[in-house]
């Protein structure tokens, strides 16, 4: 398999003015193609740095992207660079002229196109043109020493596209087969227990091979594989995949499937069901991320921010008498707050929340973390008491998540 390595061009980089995005997105694009990366390298606007940037990834990577400077700027000398490492000229290529004129004069129909946008026309000789539709700057393949060198454009948006619509295809078509890949999500587990129930799987896989991702509380194992058809990968996906779903049960929630509101809202939608809710302390993050969904509107009623007590009381019906005794974060009020909302807002089911989001425990000593979620169904109630010990957004979103996890089942 591959090897490839990704290098970042730019001095903001260095300086920390941005962020390396571009290696974060290319990183997954390479993945999921079955290439791996094994190392990420950040070189200012420097062509001595560069060049030996390159001459080390030449030493341990047969394919080098790189990003960034391959503007019209002094200051944007990649394919200068890479070109030399390579032993290669720089030859005026027309097609890409004429694309950055026309490109230009879309852009800036009142304006002449300044002579340095013609130094993006200058290509190392006898490579393969990544045609740019998304900016100036072509973007440039070829391969040489045994290495295959592709150089894309700095600004995300340029660099995505790219990616997606040129350097996809062009790997696709050097490589010798067919990946496919499938990705188990997963809630209630952690990332290292994930990974340390299939370390030694993991090790012991070469096709398909199994990579964990930990997510916002949840978890993904993806399973990708390599055959000479997609139906002769998925074949070999399709035992590992039913032996993961065996052995993680009811943790795994879906497959290929973006979100855990994603499955509730299919599984309402197929049962004729409707949802509601009763938040707390999610403070409507609930119903914000059911209602994200388009389409959510064939299942969702609506819901309440029943944050005070009192609402509680008075607008959910929750009995005074379990508030006293029990206080607003408790079992029992988490229960009748999904009760409450089931008779209200006249749905089938409905998730209620309620707990303590920090930064400092309730009045009754509550500590930040401890939240109630409770489901209300026609064939009854079921409540889950989670301790999150994480921050005040953190401890939202996931106890949003659980309210789903238990409406999904
Ligand atoms: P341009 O034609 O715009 O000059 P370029 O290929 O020369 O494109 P750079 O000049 O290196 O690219 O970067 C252009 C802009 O793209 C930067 O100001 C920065 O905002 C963004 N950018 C560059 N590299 C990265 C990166 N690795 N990750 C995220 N953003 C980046
Ligand atoms: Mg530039």
């Amino acid at each position: 398999s591959h090897t490839a390595e990704l290098i970042a061009v730019g001095t903001e980089l260095l300086l920390g003015n941005i962020a390396n995005t571009d290696a974060q997105m290319l990183s997954q694009g390479l993945s999921a193609l079955g290439i791996n990366v094994y190392y990420h390298t950040v070189v200012g606007d420097n062509p001595e740095r560069l060049r030996a940037a390159v001459e080390t990834a030449k030493t341990r990577a047969d394919i080098i992207l790189t990003t960034g400077g391959l503007g019209p700027t002094c200051d944007d000398l990649t394919k200068n660079v890479l070109a030399a490492c390579f032993g290669k000229k720089l030859v005026f290529h027309e097609p890409s002229a004429q694309r950055i004129e026309a490109y230009f004069r879309n852009l800036h129909p009142d304006r002449p196109m300044t002579e340095n946008n013609y130094q993006q026309a200058m290509l190392p000789e006898g490579c393969t043109v990544l045609e740019n539709d998304w900016g100036t700057a072509p973007g440039v393949a070829f391969e040489a020493d045994g290495v295959r060198v592709i150089m894309l454009p700095g600004p995300p948006r340029e660099c995505k596209a790219m990616f997606t619509h040129r350097v996809v295809p062009y790997l696709k078509e050097l490589s010798d087969g067919v990946i496919a890949s499938r990705t188990l999500k997963l809630f209630g587990i952690g990332e290292s227990a994930m990974e340390a129930q299939l370390r030694d799987k993991m090790n012991a896989m070469t096709n398909p091979t199994l990579a964990p991702y930990a997510k916002e509380g949840e978890c993904e194992l993806r399973i990708t594989a390599k055959a000479d058809t997609e139906g002769a990968a998925l074949a070999l996906i399709d035992p590992v995949e039913a032996e993961l779903k065996a052995h993680f049960g009811p943790l795994v929630y879906g497959v290929d499937v973006p979100n855990l509101e994603r499955v509730v809202l299919d599984g309402l939608k197929a049962k004729g069901l409707t949802l509601g809710t009763a938040e707390s302390c999610t403070g409507g993050l609930v119903a914000k991320r059911f209602t994200d969904l388009p389409g959510a509107s064939a299942a969702f009623r609506g819901g309440m921010v029943s944050y005070a007590t009192e609402v509680k009381h008075t607008v959910l019906g929750v009995e005074q008498a379990l508030l006293d005794q029990y206080g607003a974060v408790s079992e029992p009020v988490a229960r009748a707050m999904a009760e409450g909302a089931r008779r209200v807002l006249g749905c089938d089911l409905a998730i209620s929340t309620t707990g303590v989001a920090g930064p400092d425990p309730d009045e009754r000593g509550n500590p930040v973390g401890l939240v109630f979620i409770a489901l209300a169904t026609p064939e009854g109630t079921w409540v889950r008491q989670v301790h999150l010990s994480m921050g005040r957004q953190r401890i939202r979103h996931i106890a949003a998540s659980h309210g789903f996890d238990l409406a999904r089942r």
